[in-house]
């Protein structure tokens, strides 16, 4: 197929890469970026122009929208608009209804698995929009990734994911604090572990991300907590879920709670380019008040 890619940073940039190696004729461009390995175009509208499929991999909503109303108009009827960054569920509503508009189609497929999974071809997709178009993309999530699942109408992906990451920081939260307290309760680190990871207070942070260093499988807190997936992504996701509960009116406390002790961990304590599982020496250093 050919395909145009719009943004070729820590995660397009190897998407893109996967794509041409899988033998797609793919076109890219990106305001800052000139990674290796990937034909560039001299701006977004000349990426798209031809493309039976653009993806797009952008940082928020914002650019989202800026980038969709330069490449609509110069799509041609019928292609596809894949947007993988992780936006407000309105943003990705919007983009969608402009597309449709113009004749295009459009899907929404955020993703988990990290630079790791991008790079490794293993990523998950959350799919929103047509089953038509999800159809036509399919051969591209085969390449980029190793799961895509179908959520529904337009924006849908964007919910899985923002729902998906809002339990996800939760449980990360209950789980760094629940180390913390145990270690002031002279419980040994690995029996704790033994404990909840075959107990009802299992979760994934636990059992697969284990943010105890030397405890559980091999994590970032093995590595010094170098992400991984960064506290300030972790961030941006949280708030972005609360933008959504704000919108329809969902009552998420935990969610909420969440987003500020990221927001705290980030922007007023050292937490910004540590891993989001630094939580756990971050609640160590830490009583009550
Ligand atoms: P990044 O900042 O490395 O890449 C974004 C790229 O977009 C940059 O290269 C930037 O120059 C480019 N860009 C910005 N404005 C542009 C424009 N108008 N036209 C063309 N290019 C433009 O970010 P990333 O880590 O690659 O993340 C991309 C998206 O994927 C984000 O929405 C992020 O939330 C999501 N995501 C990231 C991860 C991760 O682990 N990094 C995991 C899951 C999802």
């Amino acid at each position: 197929m050919r395909i145009g890619f719009i943004g070729l940073g820590n995660m397009g940039a190897p998407m893109a890469r996967n794509l041409a190696a899988a033998g797609h004729e793919v076109m890219g461009y990106d305001t800052v970026a000139q990674p290796e390995g990937i034909a560039l175009a001299g701006s977004a509208a000349d990426a798209a122009r031809d493309a039976e499929i653009v993806v797009t991999m952008l940082p928020d909503g914002a650019i989202l929208r800026a980038v969709a109303a330069e490449i609509h108009p110069a799509m041609a009827k019928g292609a596809i608009h894949l947007d993988c960054s992780t936006v407000d569920v309105e943003s990705a509503r919007a983009v969608a209804e402009g597309a449709e508009a113009l004749g295009l189609l459009s899907l929404d497929a955020p993703v988990s698995g990290g630079i790791g999974g991008a790079q490794a071809g293993t990523l998950t997709f959350m799919v929103g929009g047509t089953e038509a178009a999800f159809t036509q993309a399919a051969p591209l999530f085969d390449v980029m990734g190793q799961k895509s699942v179908y959520c529904g109408s337009s924006g849908n992906g964007q919910a899985a994911k923002i729902c998906n990451n809002m339990i996800l920081g939760a449980t990360m939260i209950a789980t760094c604090e629940a180390f913390a307290l145990a270690d002031k309760l002279g419980l040994d680190r690995q029996a704790m572990f033994d404990v909840v990871s075959t107990s009802s207070g299992y979760s994934w942070s636990l059992n697969a991300y284990c943010p105890a260093p030397g405890i559980g499988p091999q994590s970032p807190a093995d590595n010094e907590y170098k992400p991984g997936f960064a506290a300030e992504l972790m961030l941006k996701d949280l708030r972005l879920s609360q933008m959504a509960a704000e919108a329809v009116d969902a009552d998420t406390p935990m969610g909420q709670r969440a987003a500020e002790l990221y927001a705290r961990f980030v922007e007023v304590e050292d937490g910004r380019g540590k891993d989001f599982s630094a939580m756990l020496p971050r609640f160590s250093g830490r009583g009550r008040s």
